[in-house]
């Protein structure tokens, strides 16, 4: 291992705000083409900008949620390029004060050791439209929708060692967004996507190579194989005497390769200047302190409390922290069945993930309610029915047949406290099985279990587990 891998990351991360980060332009998803494009979108002589104010405390939100300081006066510039899919000629973006400044993101290496990226700036911009090749022969079809949706770009510094620890920054930030409420981070969209600039160098040095930016990569799998395959490039070209060329490539999914695209502009080709038709976006302190009263509890506070409150372990407190609505789901569980917080974590995090995972499902859309799967919970622990029958109860539930009460009733599951029942229907089995009393009685303990076995079935499952233990194990004995 004598190169190491120097890594930083710029996020294209849409804010989720109802309307255009300058004008009242739908910015919903999926519409048909320039149909929420206006005169702003547009770029039409006369037209002037306005901020959106969402947009503006969603970028705060970000900032106090990183540690980050929030710029009192942050500044609009113009960026200006040609493209089709920008019809002004030039984006408004922030340049020299961002409204983010510094921060920082603590990942959780495979190792479990804590590492801290650092958050160079985070800025407000406004996204460009969408060039269309696939359905138009011969032309470029244009949709101007997108343009002008809130983006705040999210640029780490160069601090991320490996393809691994990209990913995981990635998937931090992104759990971040979603959790603040800001972004719904749908990949797929374009919601949140990631530019990665790499270069490698000889371990052991201090200065940085030169460095390539692949652009645009919207999967954390593509992430990790753009990058993993950049590394390999530079230092087979290094290696072979060649030289990296600072540029922007591209990754083609279907080859896992990374291709030049362009040569890499510099910032003062880009002409920027403050736009004199934005003013510049003043926040007063208690602005700032409004906003951080109303941020949610963040993912590490909300698996610390967890692991306190209900005495669970950091992987279990982890998982239910994932998502804020399957920490609301489980926690509603937890208070509505009145059950033992590991037992519900267990409900939730064995049975109810595994089958929705199985399904494709988001807990949003989970068959079993909340309440529902309380309902559950609550009848194992007033002794109604076993926890085995209760998986029974839960794969109906999840069938959509109804509530745990009606399930156990309709078929007929409630457990048979009564021991006198049970103890009957053990005399039956031992009665039936003397060769087996035999050997139980010569020390053949691993019988036991035959016997068990033997007297759930005849009871349909239904004996209380502990009573049938004790009461089997009396009249085993003689
Ligand atoms: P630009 O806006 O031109 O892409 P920036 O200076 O904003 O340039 O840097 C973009 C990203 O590149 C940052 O995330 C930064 O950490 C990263 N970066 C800068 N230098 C290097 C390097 N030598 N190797 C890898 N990443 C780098
Ligand atoms: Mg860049």
């Amino acid at each position: 291992m004598t190169w190491e891998a120097v890594i930083g990351l710029e996020v294209h991360c849409q804010l989720l705000t109802k309307s255009k980060i300058f004008s009242g332009a739908a910015t919903a998803y999926g519409a048909e083409p320039n149909t929420q494009a206006d005169a702003v979108t547009l770029g039409f002589p006369g037209v002037l900008p306005v901020l959106n104010g969402d947009a503006l405390r969603m970028a705060i939100k970000f900032g106090l949620a990183i540690g980050a300081k929030i710029t009192g006066r942050s500044v609009f510039n113009r960026k200006h390029y040609f493209y089709p899919d920008l019809p002004k000629g030039y984006q408004i973006t922030q340049f020299e004060l961002p409204i983010v400044d510094g921060g920082k993101l603590d990942i959780e290496l495979a190792d479990g050791v804590t590492k801290s990226i650092g958050i160079t700036r985070a800025h407000m911009e406004e996204d460009a439209g969408k060039s269309l090749h696939e359905n138009f022969a011969g032309v470029t079809g244009i949709d101007l929708n997108r343009a002008g949706t809130p983006l705040i770009e999210i640029v780490s510094e160069p601090e991320i060692r490996s393809a691994a620890e990209a990913v995981a920054y990635l998937k931090k930030l992104h759990q971040l967004v979603v959790y603040l409420g800001i972004s719904d981070g749908n990949m797929q969209e374009g919601s949140f996507r990631c530019d990665a600039n790499v270069s490698v160098r000889k371990r052991g040095t201090s200065e940085f190579g030169t460095r390539t930016e692949t652009k645009n990569v919207n999967s954390f799998r593509y992430v990790e194989k753009a990058i993993e395959y950049e590394i390999e490039r530079q230092i087979g070209v290094i290696e072979a005497g060649g030289t990296i060329h600072q540029e922007t490539r591209l990754f083609n999914p279907d080859t896992g390769e990374t291709r030049s695209m362009r040569s890499k502009e510099n910032a003062n080709d880009y002409r920027y200047f403050p736009d004199p038709d934005l003013l510049p976006v003043v926040v007063t302190l208690e602005d700032i302190e409004a906003i951080r009263l109303s941020l949610p509890e963040l993912p590490e506070a909300k698996r610390n409390r967890f692991m306190q409150q209900y005495a669970l372990a950091r992987y279990d407190a982890s998982v239910l922290t994932a998502e804020a609505a399957l920490a609301d789901y489980y926690e509603t569980v937890v208070k509505t069945s009145g059950g033992d917080p590991k037992i519900c974590a267990n409900w939730v995090i064995g049975d109810l993930l595994g089958l929705l995972n199985k399904q494709n499902l988001e807990i949003e859309n989970s068959p079993v309610s909340a309440a529902d799967l309380a309902g559950l919970i609550a009848r194992i622990a007033d002794k109604t029915i076993s926890g085995k029958i209760a998986k029974e109860v839960f794969e109906a539930m999840f069938a959509g047949e109804g509530s745990a009460d009606a399930i156990i009733k309709a078929k007929g599951l409630v457990q048979i406290t009564d021991e006198s029942a049970i103890a009957s229907a053990i005399d039956e089995i031992i009665a039936r099985n003397p060769g087996q009393l035999a050997e139980y009685r010569a020390g053949k303990d691993k019988l036991f279990g035959f016997f068990v076995g033997q007297a759930m079935k005849a009871t349909q499952g239904k004996a209380n587990p502990e009573a049938l233990n004790r009461l089997l194990k009396d009249k085993l004995a003689g």
